[in-house]
């Protein structure tokens, strides 16, 4: 199996050759090709297999093609920690170098008025942390009635750290009719209550 095989676009493929990598890893050789058919899928894979770049790679693709509104973005990425939403920010810039991809980062810790102001120009990928999330939601400074993709990234550390209650206001303020990726390292009962209710005849992976 090789990169080549996946349906990533010639754009996509480049920043992969750029970036080493010589074969898609088991978790990106599986869900690369659903995620670009804009297909929902439950990805059980550990941090270090190569699990961001399978949503990210696809996502890119995904994203090429439409249009910016302000305070609506156009994709959603949760993470647990700052460190792991700043991991896939890098990740984006990464592989969106030859893409006109706009991202914004809201985490704890930094100025709101700057995370405000990339939000009021326009974003097509969200990276955040369900905490900052909820803070602006609660404050208007935010619409996710335009979000088409969301990605609910290390599931089971969500719940370690009490995070599925906001998790389920936030899927709940998006459009029914949106993509949905969950990647887990387990499936405890309370992860697959949540696929279960948000994610909709989905691709499942387990690496
Ligand atoms: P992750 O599991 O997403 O945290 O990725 C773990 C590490 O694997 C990162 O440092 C990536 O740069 C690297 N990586 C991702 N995909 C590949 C690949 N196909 N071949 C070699 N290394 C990779």
């Amino acid at each position: 199996m090789s990169f080549a095989d996946l349906g990533l676009s010639d754009e996509l493929l480049q920043a992969v050759e750029a970036a080493g990598y010589s074969e898609p890893t088991p978790i990106q050789a599986q869900a690369i090709p659903p995620v670009l058919m804009m297909k929902d899928l439950i990805g059980i894979a550990q941090t270090g297999t190569g699990k961001t770049a399978s949503f990210v790679l696809p996502m890119i693709d995904v994203l090429a093609h439409g249009r910016r509104r302000a305070l609506m973005p156009r994709s959603l990425i949760l993470e647990p920690t700052r460190e792991l939403a700043a991991q896939v920010a890098d990740n984006f810039v990464k592989y969106g170098k030859n893409h006109d991809l706009r991202m914004a980062l809201l985490i704890g810790g930094v100025q709101m008025g700057e995370q405000v102001k990339a939000l009021q120009e326009g974003v097509d990928v969200l990276i955040a942390t369900p905490g900052r999330l909820m803070d602006l939601f609660e404050r208007g400074k935010i619409l996710l009635t335009g979000c088409e993709l969301l990605v609910i990234d290390e599931a089971d550390r969500m719940l370690d750290m009490g995070f599925i209650p906001d998790i389920e206001t936030i899927c709940s303020k998006l459009p029914t009719n949106r993509q949905t990726l969950l990647f887990s390292a387990t499936m405890p009962p309370v992860i697959k209550k949540l696929a279960d209710r948000f994610l909709e005849n989905p691709k499942y992976i387990e690496v």
